[in-house]
């Protein structure tokens, strides 16, 4: 049976823990952990590994977005404080960012294909499907964002807008 959990730090998830006596770890906290190691040469200290090829499950609550991106940290062009705030307004209206590293960072951002799939999305039940012409115009606002932000490849495939740094 699922019960909500508290990690350390505050974050609340749920879990299907049967005791108090079961070990359970946060999805949040391994996430960061997972973006440490994986950016392990861009840490303060350095970390003891990297991972140079890597993606991150897609991420829709901004603050962790905010928090991961900062553990990342700047790598030459790459400012997750631009890169945030060119994506902030923009956010709600993707189904998910994936974080990773393609030897440098890459942003994949999900475009969705129904309303209830944005991360804006609130109700309950289904909503409705997005028009060709209103999926093209998120992607786009996506990759303008991004090119602001100074990305060097920006590409898309009708599902999925990607942004990398080099
Ligand atoms: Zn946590």
């Amino acid at each position: 049976m699922d019960q909500v959990v508290a990690c350390p730090r505050g974050h609340r998830y749920r879990s299907t823990v049967l005791s108090l006596e079961s070990r359970t770890t946060c999805p949040r906290c391994d996430l960061a952990d997972l973006i440490c190691l994986a950016y392990g040469d861009c840490q303060v200290p350095p970390r003891g590994c990297r991972l140079l090829t890597f993606k991150s499950e897609p991420i829709t609550d901004f603050g962790v977005l905010s928090e991961v991106l900062h553990l990342v940290g700047r790598y030459n062009r790459f400012n997750p404080t631009t890169v945030l705030s060119e994506l902030e307004s923009l956010f709600p209206r993707l189904s998910g960012v994936e974080i990773g590293r393609e030897g440098s960072p890459v942003i994949y951002a999900r475009v969705p294909y129904w309303t209830h799939q944005a991360v804006r999305w609130c109700e309950t039940g289904m909503g409705t499907p997005l028009t060709n012409q209103h999926r093209h115009e998120i992607a786009e606002s996506f990759l303008g964002a991004m090119k602001r932000a100074l990305a060097d490849e920006l590409s898309d495939d009708g599902t999925t807008c990607r942004a990398w740094w080099d």
